[in-house]
């Protein structure tokens, strides 16, 4: 018999089907029509990506948005470009990722107390989400710190994210700082109940290729998430906490990825 599907894959269901931005739904769809030449073989996904990872995680991660030719093409967040690279790497050094890469939804990476998703989950193009566009989409980030309930830590990527996630603490009833702190890279915020909110750079190009944001300055952030959440226990074998997104392609082997879009940090 069937199980019902839990908060999170009913929540995936609902993501990967909207269609309530018009411009950003014809955008995805071109992209995925288009498509890049290194990647023209594949089939890109070409819809909203759906957050991954751990459903028990004390970790959560939120970028700004997929990637046009990145989470756009692979259907899975920070998957299939440069800034996915950034992450997973140092994600993989902080103890909270399997692998140091992240190729494909299908490909054997999971997250181990950590879940990753973003503020928008359709690909904006130049990167920049309409305010309309922003709000439309918060109340599936909104949902899963609600279906979250072990996040101890929240890492924004960008101030975009940043900025999305104190919109939905304040609109919880959250107590924050007042007044609350400008986004700045490295930034701590203490939060009720021992949670934190950590700030850092985005990982995109736009940041990482003009050494705005250094290996060991993203390093930092995550060894400090991981002081933050504690020396979690890893999960026994076969209960990590992978969730491709339904309908997304496993592909044994995936091309080199693209340079990402910049990002704004
Ligand atoms: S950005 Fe969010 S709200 Fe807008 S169409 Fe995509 S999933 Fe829906």
């Amino acid at each position: 018999m069937d199980r019902p599907p839990t908060g999170l894959e009913s929540l995936r269901e609902q993501v990967v089907t909207c269609r309530a931005c018009p411009r950003l739904v014809a955008w995805r769809e071109e992209v995925a029509r288009r498509k890049r030449r290194a990647f023209r073989e594949e089939d890109y996904w070409g819809r909203p990506v759906p957050g991954w990872g751990d459903p028990q995680a004390r970790l959560l991660v939120v970028g700004l948005a997929p990637a046009a030719h990145g989470a756009n093409r692979t259907g899975r967040m920070f998957t299939g470009d440069r800034s996915g690279e950034w992450l997973y790497r140092a994600l993989f050094h902080a103890g909270f990722a399997s692998a140091p890469r992240s190729l494909a939804a299908g490909d054997d990476l999971r997250l181990r107390d950590c879940y990753v998703t973003a503020a928008l989950r359709c690909a904006p193009p130049g990167n920049r989400p309409a305010g309309q566009e922003l709000r439309n989409c918060r109340p599936f980030l909104e949902r899963e710190l609600e279906l979250l309930g072990q996040v101890r830590v929240i890492v924004a990527l960008g101030r975009v994210a940043f900025a999305q996630v104190r919109l939905i603490l304040a609109s919880r009833g959250a107590v924050l700082p007042e007044p609350f702190p400008a986004f700045r890279h490295g930034l701590r915020i203490p939060l009720e109940e021992g949670r934190v909110l950590l700030a850092s750079y985005h990982p995109s190009q736009q940041n990482t290729f003009t050494g705005r944001l250094t290996e060991d300055m993203f390093r930092k952030v995550w060894d400090e998430a991981r002081e933050l959440v504690g020396a979690a226990p890893l999960p026994p074998a076969g209960q990590e906490g992978p969730v491709p997104p339904k309908g997304a392609r496993s592909r044994g082997q995936a091309p080199p990825p693209p340079p990402a879009p910049a990002a704004p940090g």
